[in-house]
Formats: structure tokens, sequence, C-alpha cells
């Protein structure tokens, strides 16, 4: 069974280790929010820039561009006036805001890295059709009524930032758009702007909680085994006794408490017995006072040795006695465990030259049962005392209950 302090501690080291994963994941859902939200931002402002650049080309109602390998008149701007020539010879084309777009997005893409892309699910220009990804954002913007689009893509080199917002219909655009069905406000188009960007990973982040994790998790295994050995030193040091290392006479009486409530509680008959080491004054005169200390370490542990089932108690009652408690016992059943420590006791041989009762340390042994609810908790030891009084006046290495003087030994 785990025991109080170690189940706490395992709860402390648990809760901090959610606390620490509950900050790394919160920290890296905030890193991540920071960074979508500048490239968010970034791709705005050149989507901006591009819209304000469009209505400049659109107030003059397009703008004249020397024609050139690069600049070719537009195939789908079907207005008077396209083309004009200078007085000097040189040939203009009429570059409209759409026009325009491409050739800034064509400029951009090859010098800058940023692509922006005019397209239409419904374009004039077969070139400007839209993606799968545009087609996807500009559906959004028209069924929806989304006001932009945002992605990550990563096309396994690098990682692509996608935005598009949609382009409205205006009165200036109707001029050139009529045909495609268009009215005032509708979504004509949109334009993409997407560009490659640097995904800060976050090691920092997660090595500095794992740090934080690991040291804090360490200490409060390092300090909480300390405290739990010292609680359960604790522990031991109220319930057992120093010198013969079996529960001490508070622990006995504590347990007997409890015993003496469930046999009253279910009608089960209950033993109790006290032990005491016979002659032990001479012992310690003869052998000294540190063999009298070892001996009685060594009766204790015999004793303990002999009580297997878990409910049986022995424990020093005080001085060279003994208090045992054997739950759930019957008169005769004491009487047998009684004999039977008695004869283990014995068994030791530890020579007692200065003993009346034999040559060798012997207990005698009073017992008293608890069979129905009449007799008191202290009634009960009161008994067992007088049984080992009539013990120890029958020539000891005996053991006695109530007025049953059973000799079997010595
Ligand atoms: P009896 O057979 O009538 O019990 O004779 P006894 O000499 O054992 O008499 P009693 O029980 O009154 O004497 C108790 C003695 O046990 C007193 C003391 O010398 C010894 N004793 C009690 N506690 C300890 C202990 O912790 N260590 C040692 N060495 N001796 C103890
Ligand atoms: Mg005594
Ligand atoms: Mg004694």
């Amino acid at each position: 069974m785990v025991s109080k302090p170690r189940l706490y501690i395992t709860v402390v080291f648990c809760v901090w280790m959610l606390l620490i994963g509950s900050s790394a994941a919160w920290n890296m859902a905030q890193l991540q929010r920071s960074q979508e939200n500048t490239h968010l931002e970034s791709a705005r402002a050149f989507f901006n820039q591009l819209l304000i650049m469009r209505a400049w080309n659109s107030q003059y109602g397009g703008v004249y561009v020397p024609v050139s390998p690069g600049v070719q008149p537009n195939p789908y701007l079907e207005v008077p006036k396209r083309d004009v020539t200078t007085t000097d010879g040189m040939a203009l084309t009429l570059i409209n805001p759409a026009y325009m777009t491409r050739l800034v997005a064509e400029l951009s893409s090859r010098e800058h890295n940023i692509k922006f892309h005019i397209t239409s699910l419904k374009p004039i220009r077969p070139a400007n059709a839209a993606v799968d990804w545009e087609a996807q954002a500009l559906r959004s913007f028209e069924n929806r009524n989304v006001k932009e689009y945002h992605a990550y893509f990563n096309n396994g080199k690098y990682t692509e930032f996608r935005y598009m917002a949609p382009l409205m219909v205006e009165e200036s655009c109707l001029k050139c758009h009529v045909k495609q069905g268009y009215k005032m406000g509708d979504v004509r188009g949109g334009i993409s702007v997407s560009y490659a960007v640097g995904v800060e990973q976050p090691w920092v982040l997660l090595f500095s909680h794992l740090l934080i994790a690991m040291t804090g998790g360490g200490m409060i295994l390092f300090y909480g085994k300390k405290l739990a050995d010292n609680m359960g030193m604790l522990e031991n040091l109220s319930t057992i006794d120093g010198l013969t290392k079996i529960y001490n006479r508070r622990y006995f009486e504590e347990t007997l408490t409890r015993e003496y409530e469930y046999s009253r509680r279910n009608g089960t008959p209950l033993v109790v017995c006290i032990c005491d080491i016979d002659h032990f004054k001479p012992y310690n005169d003869s052998y000294g006072h540190q063999a009298g200390d070892d001996s009685l370490a060594a009766v204790a542990h015999a004793m303990s040795s002999v009580l297997k089932r878990p409910g049986d108690l022995v424990a020093r009652y005080g001085g060279e006695e003994f208090g045992i408690i054997l739950p759930n016992t019957s008169l005769e059943g004491g009487l047998a465990i009684g004999n039977m420590l008695r004869a283990k006791v014995q068994s030791l041989q530890i020579s007692h030259r200065a003993s009346i009762a034999g040559s060798t340390l012997t207990i005698s042994m009073g017992l008293a049962v608890l069979t129905g609810g009449e007799l008191g908790r202290d009634q009960l030891i009161k008994l067992a005392d007088q049984s080992l009084y009539l013990a120890k006046a029958g020539g000891r290495n005996l053991v006695v209950a109530k007025q049953a003087l059973e000799n079997v030994g010595g």
C-alpha cells in the first residue's frame, strides 16, 4: 500500500508537472498567436498598399506607359484609345488597375519574394483564374460574408503565409466588369498575398520549461522523500518501542480500544493477555542491565515471530511486561497461543541462574477473554492482570485464564 506522505508527494509532483505543462502549452500558443498576428499585419499592409495604388490608377482612368517587351497592350482591355502614340512616335498603352496589379505582382515576385495574385472566380483573363486555395477563399467571401482569409502552407521546402481579401465592385469597376454580370457591392474577386515566413520554433521556451519542470520536480521528489522518511520515522517513534522494536503501550491501548469496540459490536470473542518475564530483577542483578535489555529484545522478537495473523498484536506494555491482543479468538485458542508464546520464549534457552522458576528465562501470562458485552474494556485488562497474578502465584512459567489455572511447564 502507498503511504499517505508518498501519495501526497505524487499528487504534488503531478500537479507541478501539470502546471508547467500548461504553462508551456499556453506560452507556445501565445508565441504562435503573436507570430501569426505579425504575419497577418504584414500581409494586410501589402494588400492595402496595392489597393491605394489601384485607387490612384483608377482615379485617372488608367495610366499610359510605353509599350515594351514586358508591357504589351492588354488584349482584355476593350476601351477606346487603349493604345496611343505620342507626337514624337512613342507607342503608349493604357494600364488599368488590374493590369497594373499584375505587373507589380510580377516585379514583386521576381525581386521581393512576395507574391500577389489578382484573381476571380469569373476572370476576364483566363490566366487570372484562382488556384484551389484562392477559389476556396473567394467562395467564403461570396457565400459566407467572410472578410479575409489567411493560412499557413508548407510546400515541403518552406512555410508560406497566405492571405487574401476581396475586391468589392465599385462604380468605377462597372465600366469594364459589367459584362460579367457584377453589381455594386458584389465580390468581384480578390488579391492574394503570399510570402515565405520563418516559423520560429519554440525550443527556448520548451527547454526552459523542461528545465523548470525537472528542477522543481526533482526538488519535490527529493525533499518530499526526506519529508516522507521523517514523517515515517515520527510515526514509528510514536508507535514503536525503541528497545524492543515492537509496538509500544500507546499503540496497544489504541488497538485495544478499537478491537474492544469491534468485538462488542459484532459479538466476536477477543483475547487480551498481559505477560511478564519471570524473576527479571534478579536477572538484571546477575547479568547486568545491558544483558537484561538484550534479553528483553530477544523475548519481544520471539513472541512477535509466533503471531502470524494480521490482526494479532504484541506490544511492550511497560518494563519487562508485554500486552497481547488476539481478535476473534476463543478462550481455548487464546490459551493455545499463550502457551506457544511461553514455549517459544523458553526455547530461546536464555540462561538464568538466578531464577527460581527454572534455569532459563521464562514468562508468565495472564489471559482474559471477552465473549459477550458484559465486561468493560478496563475490566478486561484488570482480569488479565489478575490472571497474571495467579500465574505468578502458581509458580511462574504459566499461562492462566481467569480462574482456570493451567500448568503447562516448568
Ligand atoms: P516476577 O517474576 O515476580 O515478575 O519478578 P521480577 O523480578 O520480574 O519482578 P518485577 O516484574 O516486579 O520486576 C521488574 C524488573 O524488570 C525491574 C527491572 O529490574 C526490570 N526491568 C524493567 N524494565 C527493564 C528494562 O527496560 N531493561 C532492563 N534491563 N530491565 C528492566
Ligand atoms: Mg513486571
Ligand atoms: Mg517480572
